[in-house]
Parts: C-alpha cells; sequence; structure tokens
C-alpha cells in the first residue's frame, strides 16, 4: 500500500476511533452509552454508503474527477481516480492521434486500399485512391458487399484462396478499362483483409515498349543478317588462302548473330503469348529425338543415358516444349567436359510428372543459381561465347515452362555436374496410349 494512502487510512481509522469515543462518553453522560454509539456508528457507516454511492455514480457516468482537497481514505480514493483518469484520457488522445495520423497515411497512399471483413466479405473501410482506381465511394460503399460492388473483377474465385490467393497481375480498372491493375490480397488479422490495387498501367505500357522494341530490332536485323550469311557460305575458305581464317571466324560470328536474333524472336513471341494449347506430346519420340540431338552436339564425346519410368505422355505445346527440353540438353553437353554422362530421366511424380537433364560437367556455383534464367546471365561469358551460347537459352526454358504451369528446379556442384528438373502438374498430364516399353536405361554404344 502506498504511503500516503496507509496514512489517509490511519487518519480514517482514528477518526473513527474519536468519534465512537466522544459517542460513548456522551452516552455515558445521558445514561444510555450503547444507544449513543450504536446511533454514531449509523451515522458514520451512512455517510460511507453515501460517499460509495457518488463514487460508483460518478463511474458509471463516466463524468469527468475533481482534483480533491483534505485527507482521509475517500479524499485518497477521489485523488487516484482523477490521477488514473487523467492518465486515460491522455492515452486514449494518444491513440487517436496515432490513429488519425495512420488513417491519414493510409489515405494518401497512391494505391487503392480497401479493409474488407474476413467473414461477411464486405468493405470497411477505403482510401482516396480507391474511389478513383476502384469507383468506391464515400458513404454508400461502406459496408457493401467487395465482390457484388466491384463486379468486372474476377473476385470472388480469389477471395475464396484467401491467404493463398495469388496476386492478379493484371486486370482493368471498373472505372476505366484503360486503367491496368495490380490487385493483392494481404489477410493482416484473424478478421481483416487489405486489398491492395496499384495502377500498373504506365508499367505494362512501358514493358510493351521494350517487348515491342526487340522484336522489331530482331526482326529488323534477320534480314540482312541472312544476306550476309548467305554470302558468307557461299565464300569457302579454301579459294581464298589470304583471308580464310578470317571468313571462317566471320562465318562463326555471323551464325551466332543469328541464332541470338532468333532467340530473342522465340522470347518476344513467348512473352506476349498468355496461354498455350495442349495437344497430347508423345514423351517417348520426344525422348528419342532429345537424345538424337544430344548425340549429335557430342560427336561421341560423351555418354548419353535416357531413362523412361513414366506411364504417362505431357499435355502442351510439343514444339515449345521441345525447344525447352532441347535447350537443356544442349546446355549439358556444351558443359560437360568429354567422357562425362548425360542423362535424360522421365519419370512419374506424384500425380504429375517430371523431366530431369542430368550431367557430369562444370557444375555452376551456388551464388549464380538464382539467376540463371535472367536473360544474358552467364556463368562464364568466355564459356558460353565459345560453345556458342546466346545467354538466353534458361530464359527460353524458364518461359516455356511458365506457359505450362511448371517448375523448372536446379541442383548443381562445382565440378560434379547439374541437374535441371522440370516439374510438371497433373493437370499437364495424360495417360501414356501406346503400352509402356519397359523401363529403358540404355545407353548408346560407347
Ligand atoms: P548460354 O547460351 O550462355 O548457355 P543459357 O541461358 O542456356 O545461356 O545458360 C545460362 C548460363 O548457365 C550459361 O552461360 C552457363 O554458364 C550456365 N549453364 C547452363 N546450363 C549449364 C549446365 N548444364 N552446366 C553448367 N552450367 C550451365
Amino acid at each position: 500500500m502506498p504511503r500516503q494512502f496507509r496514512s489517509a487510512w490511519l487518519k480514517t481509522l482514528a477518526t473513527l476511533a474519536a468519534l465512537l469515543l466522544v459517542a460513548g462518553l456522551l452516552g455515558a453522560l445521558l445514561g444510555a452509552p450503547a444507544t449513543v454509539v450504536a446511533l454514531a456508528a449509523l451515522g458514520i457507516l451512512a455517510w460511507h454508503y453515501w460517499r460509495l454511492r457518488q463514487v460508483l455514480r460518478r463511474l458509471t457516468a463516466r463524468q469527468r474527477w475533481e482534483t480533491a482537497d483534505g485527507t482521509g481514505v475517500w479524499n485518497e480514493l477521489d485523488r487516484l481516480l482523477h490521477r488514473n483518469q487523467q492518465e486515460m484520457r491522455a492515452r486514449k488522445r494518444r491513440l487517436i492521434d496515432m490513429l488519425r495520423s495512420y488513417r491519414a497515411a493510409a489515405a494518401a497512399l497512391p494505391d487503392a486500399v480497401v479493409v474488407v471483413d474476413r467473414n461477411t466479405q464486405r468493405i470497411q473501410w477505403f482510401n482516396e485512391a480507391a474511389t478513383s482506381l476502384l469507383g468506391l465511394r464515400h458513404p454508400v460503399d461502406m459496408d457493401a458487399a467487395l465482390v457484388e460492388r466491384l463486379q468486372p473483377l474476377p473476385l470472388s474465385h480469389w477471395l475464396a484462396g484467401g491467404r493463398n490467393a495469388e496476386p492478379i497481375l493484371d486486370a482493368s480498372s471498373p472505372v476505366d478499362p484503360g486503367i491496368r491493375l495490380h490487385l493483392r490480397l494481404i489477410p493482416y488479422s484473424d478478421h481483416h483483409w487489405l486489398l491492395v490495387a496499384r495502377d500498373v498501367t504506365k508499367l505494362l505500357h512501358l514493358e510493351q515498349v521494350r517487348r515491342d522494341f526487340v522484336a522489331n530490332v530482331s526482326h529488323e536485323l534477320r534480314t540482312p543478317l541472312t544476306v550476309v550469311h548467305g554470302y558468307l557460305d557461299m565464300m569457302d575458305p579454301e579459294d581464298f588462302p589470304d583471308t580464310g581464317p578470317m571468313l571462317a571466324e566471320m562465318r562463326k560470328q555471323s551464325q551466332r548473330m543469328a541464332q541470338l536474333v532468333e532467340d530473342l524472336l522465340t522470347l518476344s513471341r513467348l512473352e506476349s503469348q498468355q496461354h498455350t494449347e495442349l495437344d497430347t506430346v508423345a514423351m517417348s519420340s520426344m525422348l528419342a529425338s532429345l537424345r538424337r540431338e544430344a548425340e549429335a552436339h557430342s560427336h561421341g564425346r560423351h555418354t548419353i543415358v535416357v531413362e523412361d519410368t513414366a506411364d504417362v505422355d505431357l499435355a502442351g505445346s510439343n514444339k515449345e516444349l521441345h525447344s525447352a527440353f532441347s535447350n537443356l540438353v544442349t546446355n549439358a553437353v556444351r558443359y560437360t567436359p568429354a567422357g562425362g554422362c548425360i542423362t535424360l530421366r522421365f519419370a512419374n511424380e506424384g500425380d504429375g510428372a517430371l523431366l530431369a537433364v542430368t550431367d557430369t560437367g562444370y557444375g555452376i556455383p551456388a551464388n549464380h543459381l538464382p539467376r540463371l534464367t535472367e536473360r544474358f546471365y552467364r556463368v562464364s561469358s568466355s564459356r558460353s561465347r565459345e560453345s556458342g551460347g546466346t545467354g538466353l537459352g534458361l530464359s527460353i526454358v524458364k518461359h516455356i515452362l511458365g506457359l505450362h504451369q511448371a517448375r523448372l528446379e536446379i541442383h548443381s556442384e562445382v565440378g560434379r555436374g547439374s541437374i535441371f528438373a522440370c516439374h510438371f502438374d497433373a493437370e499437364h498430364v495424360r495417360p501414356r496410349s501406346a503400352p509402356l516399353s519397359p523401363p529403358s536405361t540404355e545407353a548408346p554404344p560407347a
């Protein structure tokens, strides 16, 4: 118990005792001490009851507490309650100020922010940008059903995904179809979601300009390169003893440029493609063709192994998947020194399938792995150029797999080799129509 409260308590007790003593003396003088003491005790009780009632009334009416003068427990209690009330009011003011400043910050955000009740999926709050980007209006849209209010946006399926909902990368605004939006759903408490919509019109436009530029430049370069390449092909270096080596180098470089242009055009085409057709891709003939390509590239310097244990084929674009797998196989040959082994494995993986290209080549340091599928990213430029690489192969692979909702996983160890594994989900496999051939683990004769 605090000191001042203890002394107030003692003072009150002393006053009580004094009052009762005086009442006792008075009672003795009047000849009825018990009656007078009882009356005095009743009076004291009534006074305390009245003070208690006062405190309770003020507490329930949430009245402002005045500082009390004087001594005694009731005055001390008044002072304590006054102090607590002051502290609480100050804390409340601070909280309100903080809330106001957070709201002002959220309101000033250029992105549309909408607070949604998780259970009812109704709008709880939104900022100004939600008016310009999503068309929400104060106060009519407060408590409106989100999905109904933002009707043209594909939200119902999306909201059902909840925490796992992938961002919607490109949707048109309900206000103006020319405004392109990027939508994200952020569950921030057990009861609330935050819907954030960002205007990405300029970004998408710039992206389109970049894509068009690359596609146009590549297209424009294609014809002159074909001409140069054609003339160079007609000239036999043996007919020009002085410039023979120069001619051979020019031929090699023009070939590289032609390949670069072709790869850039392929990438532009893949980037502008939203989805791909789902044909059945016969994997036994695909694997046979990949094996032939690997052998042609290897010129007998490597052991090529094909393992086919799957009882399914893939569903997708034959041409594109062939291009992706062929890129992986070509890389395996190019980045594996003579004498190494390259294994192509196609197998069931849960309800889906896996195609993995494993080599025993140079391997890739771990710090390069995350950036490997970026355009023109090379671990060693000289080795890549030497082997005729354009730096676009894995980028093409990533795009093609993306169009098939497949995933590329890379494991590598320097000096031991690499595994490039393509994982396909259940929607991209089909039962194999031809009877399953006995699992082949064949290597060509050395
Ligand atoms: P490039 O045309 O240069 O081969 P890619 O996009 O196909 O371009 O590959 C990017 C880089 O990844 C290559 O330059 C090479 O350094 C590395 N790489 C790809 N495949 C392998 C592999 N099987 N073994 C080792 N390094 C590889």
